[in-house]
């Protein structure tokens, strides 16, 4: 399918806006964002125009009224508009209590946000079995509600928004960082901030995480309903899910998951190393083979109601972390990408991230300090899970082992799966054990004996990075905090 065409179908059923956000993050992938270096820093003693200014009102729109909420005066600015999200989340139940116990939600208007829960859900691999699980990823809330209801209560406790307003370039300076922006339709825009919260996700230059994920999809109707695989059943989510091997030397991978009566978010993604998604319309050629291919995941016939999509970063743990330019710059969300590289699972990590996070920021602020140790959640076992996320980026290309990938991650979703419910489940929520993560690692072996050889010459691991890991391993089975 032609580029004029694929705009037509995102155009027809997202809109104009939408297809224009669409195109600036496929031009971002081409000539990657930097920071204008002209801004003056601050001086010594500059009373700051703002305590904390986000930058970015995505998710991570959570830290605003929770930071406003503890005394702080807050800014957001916000490149399109604020608390507008383009997307649908999937989350176990079990992960949403912050929103309640920060205070902002109560119980009865969290509920009011999930839109389906599901029985259990299901990863399946091309060629090989099909392995449930319960009690992860069985909740579809209602992101643009969230936010939308997130940036109420924020604009209550006095946050300031400034839409339209895309931040060009930055400066810090002993007590506060000055802050550019340019103004959609023109003009231009200068601000003091304290500290600055980092929330521009992919778009950030500082958002080096060494994989990313291109996904693509959206709310779809017409969907054949049923308990065959390739149809909808209402009370199964797909977490993962193949339906062929390697091509163009990518594993692409299916997830979906029932939305509102008749209604499902099905997204086609593929893991890939960051520095080679280079090329022109990514995400659009993307959609061609999502229409293209659909068929062959779910029956029916689909109409895409509101189109869904996004490059999602990953952190290997096998090399350096993003990390912020200053002291006074936090980076929180998909720009600081301390979530599962495996799973991708942003909004359960930002669950676990910006309450203490806000707390966190406003201690130090309030002790006239910056925050010196984490502000966003990371896990250890993400160091050792990472791996898996780097060896499926770098599918070999020969035809012959185009099913390589798909006969590994069988492999080890049996051994998964054999452990139990429970285990299986802590390690789709980034909550298992270094232990579990041992004896896991055992039973694939015990299965696969070469299943480690395979891996290692199918990622084409160096010995930094195999020591990096090996140095994760001990982390979690330690139990150590994570070491970035
Ligand atoms: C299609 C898709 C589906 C997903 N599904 C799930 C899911 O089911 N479950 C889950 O846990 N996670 C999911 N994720 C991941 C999750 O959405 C992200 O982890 C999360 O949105 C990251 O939040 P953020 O605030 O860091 O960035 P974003 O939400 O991406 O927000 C970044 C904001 O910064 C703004 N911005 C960018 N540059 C500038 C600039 N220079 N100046 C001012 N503003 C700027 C952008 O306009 C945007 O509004 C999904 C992601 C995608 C793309």
């Amino acid at each position: 399918m032609g580029v004029e065409k694929l705009e037509f179908q995102v155009r027809e059923a997202g809109g104009p806006e939408l297809l224009e956000r669409l195109k600036w993050l496929d031009a971002e992938r081409v000539r990657p964002p930097v920071e204008g270096p002209s801004v003056r820093a601050p001086d010594k003693g500059t009373h700051a125009d703002f305590d904390v200014v986000l930058v970015g009102g995505g998710l991570s729109l959570l830290f605003a009224p929770v930071l406003a909420g503890l005394g702080l005066k807050v800014g957001v600015f916000e490149r399109g508009r604020a608390g507008v999200v383009h997307r649908e989340w999937n989350i176990g139940g079990s992960e949403l209590w912050p929103l309640t116990a920060s205070g902002l939600f109560q119980p009865e208007e969290v509920e009011s946000l999930i839109v389906a829960r599901y029985a259990h859900g299901v990863c399946r691999w091309h060629g090989g079995g099909e392995y449930p699980v319960r009690g992860a990823l069985d909740h579809a809330l209602d992101a643009g509600r969230l936010l939308a209801q997130v940036r109420q209560r924020a604009e209550h406790r006095g946050v300031r928004f400034h839409e339209g307003h895309t931040l060009t370039a930055s400066c810090e300076g002993p007590d506060a960082v000055r802050l550019h922006f340019e103004r959609t339709g023109g003009g231009q825009a200068e601000v003091t901030a304290r500290l600055v919260l980092d929330g521009r996700g992919v778009s950030s230059p500082h958002a080096t995480a060494d994989l990313l994920c291109p996904t693509v999809g959206g709310v779809l109707t017409g969907l054949r309903e049923g308990r065959a695989p390739d149809e909808l059943n209402p009370r199964v989510g797909d977490i993962l899910v193949t339906t062929e091997g390697v091509d163009e030397g990518r594993q692409h991978i299916w997830e979906g998951f029932p939305g509102r009566p008749g209604e499902a978010t099905v997204y086609l993604f593929y893991y890939a190393p960051a520095r080679e998604v280079r090329g022109e319309h990514t995400l659009l050629r993307l959609y061609g083979r999502f229409f293209e291919r659909l068929g062959r995941y779910k029956r029916g016939e689909p109409r895409l109601l509101r189109p869904t999509f996004g490059y999602i970063p990953g952190w290997s743990r096998l090399v350096p972390p993003p990390r912020a330019p200053g002291r006074r710059v936090v980076l929180v969300g998909d720009a600081a990408a301390r979530h599962s590289a495996l799973t991708y699972c942003g909004f359960g990590a930002m669950m676990r991230s910006f309450l203490p996070g806000a707390k966190a920021i406003a201690a130090a602020l309030q002790e006239g300090r910056v925050p010196t140790g984490p502000v966003v959640h990371d896990t250890p076992l993400h160091a050792v899970t990472g791996a898996l996320a780097f060896f499926m980026a770098r599918p070999s290309r020969e035809p012959e082992r185009r099913d390589e990938v798909n006969a590994l991650l069988d492999t080890a979703f049996a051994a998964l799966h054999d452990m139990g419910n429970e285990a299986y489940a802590a390690l789709i929520k980034d909550q298992m054990t270094g232990t579990d993560f041992l004896r896991f690692l055992q039973r694939i072996a015990r299965r696969r004996p070469r299943v480690y050889r395979d891996a290692l010459t199918l990622a084409g691991f160096g010995p930094l990075a195999a020591v990096r890991w090996l140095e994760g391993l001990s982390r979690a089975v330690l139990q150590l905090p994570a070491s970035a």
